[in-house]
This record gives structure tokens, sequence and C-alpha cells, in this order.
């Protein structure tokens, strides 16, 4: 089923994961039986709570194969995925040292949820990790590129961090995609994705990825079987035929990111344009910066006007689609948060999170031409 001869992504994502035994389908099919009947008694069951159905097995290889990681599982969602990788390492009296401004959701998990059972989280950049250690810091946890400023994180400060401390070092890939970023041939332990994004692709399934070393995805598979929150079959074929067209995805999300952010800036409504491509200090971990670009509008745009007056671009809470969508953080990503919080984090209601699309760059940039003429004040 895995492909030791291919190492490439493109051809990966075309073969990783697929049986091509003969007699077999060119693409796998859907098995919605939720058991499987073993060849002997003391086999392991085979069961969907598991994740080891065929159309597990085969979208596990295929992230697996993707990172370069021994192992993967697949979750219901993101969160899911980021909760069960945090609590099967974390203990009562445990401490989370995680980036600052990272996705408000995994910022909530820790302070709403995972305080609940004594653990203790910091909020701290990456470039002051090291000082922000404790004795029992457990898991460091940091975003490639960061949610909802679209950052690239420098992955020497989290891989100092993790030397001086033997943490477990997490990285969500989510919003650079495996395509743009491997974190775990970096040295990254366990790289944790939310698939409904670039993954899938389609904006049509809620899903998570973890890919890690084997040891640890024994650890996970424990977790996941107490507490369930696996994928389902239908999702897990699903999953497995956004991916195959992940990487041509992928590099027009990247050449259409890229255009927008550098011809956004010039425009006079705004103040502040972010994408990897603009950022000053590039790390070549990170080999693009997928379609994620993160606009402050001048004080005299009026945001929920430019929101209402655009055509090509939907107002949604999700990213990583072919088609543009773009969110106000204020409202969405950090809506939980204090205001007083947001404030300090810069996150105000003229910032506009885009998720570039497949479209032709010229006419998202026209469509937001005709909506900045409607939305001044
Ligand atoms: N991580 C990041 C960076 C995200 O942007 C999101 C969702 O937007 C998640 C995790 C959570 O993913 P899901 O919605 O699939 O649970």
């Amino acid at each position: 089923m895995s492909h030791p001869s291919a190492t490439r992504s493109a051809t990966l994502l075309q073969h990783a994961g697929r049986d091509a035994r003969l007699g077999s389908g060119l693409v796998g099919a859907l098995e919605q039986s939720v058991t499987f009947a073993t060849t002997r008694v003391d086999d392991m069951p085979i069961y969907a709570r598991l994740s080891n159905t065929t159309n597990h097995v085969e979208v596990c290889a295929l992230v697996a194969a993707l990172h370069g990681a021994p192992a993967a599982r697949v979750f219901a969602s993101g969160m899911a995925a980021i909760h069960a990788v945090l609590t099967t390492r974390l203990r009562p009296g445990d401490h989370i040292l995680v980036q600052e401004n990272c996705y408000g959701t995994s910022q909530g998990l820790c302070q709403k949820i995972l305080s609940r059972w004594g653990i203790e989280a910091s909020f701290v950049p990456l470039e002051q990790w090291q000082a922000a250690l404790r004795p029992n810091t457990r898991v460091l946890f940091f975003e490639s590129i960061s949610n909802p400023y679209c950052i690239p994180q420098n992955l020497a400060f989290a891989l100092e961090a993790k030397r001086v401390s033997s943490g477990l070092l997490v990285c969500d890939n989510t919003f650079a995609s495996p395509i743009n970023c491997k974190p775990f041939l970096h040295g990254v332990d366990v790289v944790v994705e939310s698939a409904t994004k670039y993954m899938n692709g389609h904006s049509d399934l809620i899903c998570g990825a973890v890919a890690c070393g084997s040891d640890f995805a024994q650890e996970l598979a424990v977790t996941a079987m107490y507490v369930g929150g696996f994928l389902s079959s239908a999702g897990c074929m699903h999953l497995a035929k956004g991916l195959r067209t992940l990487q041509v995805r992928m590099a027009a999300h990247n050449a259409n990111g890229r255009a927008f952010a550098s011809a956004v800036r010039e425009l006079p409504d705004v103040s502040e344009v972010y994408h990897g491509s603009l950022c000053a200090m590039q790390d070549d971990w990170i080999k693009d910066f997928a379609g994620m670009v993160t606009v402050r509008f001048a004080k005299h745009i009026d945001v929920s006007r430019l929101m209402r007056s655009l055509n090509l671009v939907a107002d949604v809470p999700s990213l990583g689609g072919t088609e543009t969508t773009a969110c106000l953080p204020w409202w969405t990503t950090n809506r939980w948060m204090a205001d007083s919080e947001k404030q300090r984090l810069k996150i105000d209601e003229q910032l506009v999170r885009f998720s570039i699309g497949l479209e032709d760059v010229n006419d998202l940039l026209d469509d937001l031409k005709q909506g900045l003429a409607l939305a001044r004040r």
C-alpha cells in the first residue's frame, strides 16, 4: 500500500494508500460497515472507532507519506485532533507553552477546558519561549503560519525550547499545508492539521489529521479509542479524494496569495497586509505561504459594508477552499476572547482575513476595489 520508491509529494499524493492489487478498484471503495470479521479470534478487532477500517488505513497512509512521518491518524475535526494530541501527553499539574496569537479556539481549549484538569497554559511569542519554560512544561504548541496574522514562525526558537525542556513539540500546520511545510521532517514531534481547510480543500468536510512517530501514534490510538472523535469511513474516503489534488491546488493558492498580497498593499484604503511573502524574515522550512492574507483596512473604510459589497468573496468563518472567502477575526476566530486581550493582540474590527481561492486574482482585485469604493465613510 505504501510506495517507498516515491518520495515527492506530487507522486505520493497519487499513489500512497492505494491498494493496487489485481482486481481491486482504482479508487478505494467506501466501506460503510462499522466493523469487519477478522481471520482469527485473537486478531485486533476492526471497528471504525479504532480507525482501522480500509478507508482509515488508506487516508492515514496518505497523510503519513505526505509528511514523511511513520504514522498518521485522522479525526472528526481539527479541534478533535488537537484535543487528542494534548490530552494524550498532558497530565494534571503540567504546563503547556503556547505561541501567543495563535488560533483562538486552540487558546480557548487550553484556557477553558484543559485548565479544568489542572493544566496551566502560557501564551508567549516563540522568541521568548526558552525563558518561559518551566520544569513541568510537557508540551510546546505553535503554528507554522499563525492564525489570524498569517505570519510564518521561526522554527529555530521552537527546536531550541524542545531541546532544553524535552517537551513534546506540536505544530499546527493548517495554514501552510503539507505541500508548503513538512514540520515532522524538521524535528517537530507531532503535526496537527485542520484537514477541513487546504487538505480536503473543498469546504465540504470537517476533519483533522495528525502525523507523528509510531510510539506517539500508539498512545494517540489509546486516547482515541476511549474518547472517540474519530473520522467516519465516509469522511476518510472524502478526505482521500480531496488530498489527491492538494499539490495542484496549493500551487495556485500560493501564486494567488502572493499576487493578492502584493497588489492589496498598494491600495490607499489599506493600512497593513500580512502574508508570508511580505515578511522580512523567512525561514526556509516553509516553502511557500498559501492563500492566507490578512488585511487591516484604514479607519475610513466601513468593513462591514465592504464585506457585504464583495461579489466574489463569501463572508464565512472558514478557509482553504477552492473559492475565495474572508472573515473578521474579531467576530469569528477570536470571538470568545476578552475584548481587552483582542486589543492587546491588535485584533480589531478593521482586520479581515482572506483565504484566496483559485479564481483569477485580477477579478478578485477588481471586486475588492469596487467594494472599497462603496465602503468609504
Ligand atoms: N487550527 C487552525 C489553525 C484553524 O484555523 C482551525 C479552524 O479554523 C482549527 C485548527 C480547527 O479546525 P476544525 O474547524 O477542523 O476543528
